[in-house]
């Protein structure tokens, strides 16, 4: 299995400096671009000249430098040849498969994803653009195997399944999809750095960078990664998604991106290391929890093999308490009393951020495709931050605890 280093990629040689020698790169805020010369125009309408090398740019909705540069960070993060950065993690993997779909075209997906996918797979694509989907559990690439029709164009997994952290074997799923000519898709929201899942078969990665790319729940944004030929489709001035549908990416936002990505791998480890000491902490509390990095967790042995040394197991994990009654109760006094984080939908934040999936990201699956996700009414998600001491942070959960009224640490196994 190859091995990327994200991180020693992320710190390779830079190529884009600020106009005057600036360390950092400067914003192109210019929504269209002159040639030098009338011939150029045509040129780059008919695809024969672009940003690739020679730095040709022809309107902002296609393809603008700064934005560009980005890519070419995201690129190196995930190790595929190319990259394009999106208005939202949303229209990423709308465009992608839009692209890779026409009416009548079929999608295998995970059965554990986030709301917003599985509205848009489930209820949206069918609708609007006749693509149907099938919900699998893709922990088991039989299964995956078996659900791929002469329609599939592509298999759609999370690389850690929003919310419940299964992790995907992304080799086994890779070699399904190679054996049906078809391209594996994957989320990689939840573990940037933590997995590589181009190093590890998939074909095309897609992020939510509103998460931990982003780190301060500011902006919401996305990527397509994948090879120079599929991104460059996803701009086809007749054909492309992210051409036609527009969701660009705002060249000063993509300048903020690039201000952050060089932190991302000490924030990931500091992430992974209070989500850990979390989880860890809420299990000798008799709590169920679902961490992957917790030796019960059933992909704990997967994930080991997999994940890139030295970034842990990601900054996410879950705590059961039984029913909604008590995960509210629980949420409500480590923010209103304690000040352990906040009741909030997404993740990657610095600070904690805690939501019951079931009535809030994943309300958009049917009952019976919750209860096949293993998404139960009581189950907190839990986004470790990185803000006060992990000290601090332990003492405000055991003192919610406490109150919950559930056993002292060491009371249980
Ligand atoms: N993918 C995952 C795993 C997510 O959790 C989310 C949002 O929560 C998205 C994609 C959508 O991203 P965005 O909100 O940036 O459109």
């Amino acid at each position: 299995m190859s091995r990327h280093d994200p991180a020693a990629a992320l710190a390779r040689p830079r190529h884009e400096f600020g106009e005057h020698g600036g360390v950092n790169m400067c914003i192109e805020a210019s929504s269209t671009f002159t040639v030098m010369d009338p011939e150029t125009m045509p040129e780059l309408f008919a695809g024969r000249r672009g940003p690739e090398g020679e730095g040709c740019y022809l309107y902002g909705r296609h393809f603008n430098p700064t934005v560009y540069e980005l890519g070419a960070q995201l690129a190196a993060l995930e190790g595929t040849e190319a990259a394009y950065c999106t208005a939202s993690g949303m229209s990423a993997i709308a465009a992608v498969v839009m692209q890779l779909c026409g009416t009548g075209d079929h999608v295998v997906a995970a059965n554990a994803i986030y709301g917003g996918t599985y509205a848009l797979l489930k209820a949206f694509l069918p609708a609007k653009a006749g693509v149907r989907t099938t919900l699998v559990d893709a922990t088991d690439p039989a299964m995956v195997d078996r659900a791929v029709t002469p329609r599939t164009r592509l298999i759609y997994v999370e690389s850690l399944s929003n919310p419940t952290l299964r992790v995907a074997d992304i080799p086994a799923l890779a070699r399904v999809a190679r054996r049906h000519r078809i391209p594996l898709v994957v989320d990689n929201t939840f573990s940037p750095l933590v997995l590589s899942p181009h190093a590890l078969g998939a074909d095309i990665v897609v992020h939510s960078m509103t998460k931990f790319i982003s780190g301060a729940s500011d902006v919401i944004a996305g990527a397509v990664c994948g090879s120079r030929e599929f991104i460059g489709s996803l701009m086809d001035l007749h054909t492309g998604p992210l051409m036609l549908l527009g969701p660009t990416m705002d060249p000063k936002v993509a300048f903020e991106f690039s201000l952050r990505l060089p932190s991302l791998p000490l924030r990931m480890q500091e992430h992974g290391r209070r989500a850990l000491a979390y989880a860890k902490h809420l299990r000798k509390r008799g709590l169920e929890v679902g961490y992957p990095g917790l030796p019960e967790h059933p992909d704990y042995a997967l994930l080991r093999r997999l994940a890139s040394p030295g970034y842990g197991c990601g900054g996410v994990l879950t705590v059961d308490l039984g029913d909604a009654t008590r995960a509210n109760a629980l949420m409500n006094l480590l923010q209103n009393r304690e000040g352990f984080g906040y009741m909030a939908v997404s993740l990657g934040y610095f600070d904690t951020l805690m939501s019951c999936s079931g009535s809030s990201t994943s309300s958009e699956l049917a009952e019976e495709d919750r209860a096949a996700a293993g998404i139960h009414d009581g189950l907190v998600r839990i986004s470790a931050g990185i803000t006060g001491t992990l000290e601090q942070r332990l003492a405000q959960l055991d003192a919610a605890l406490d109150e919950l009224g559930t056993p002292a640490a060491g009371a249980a196994a």
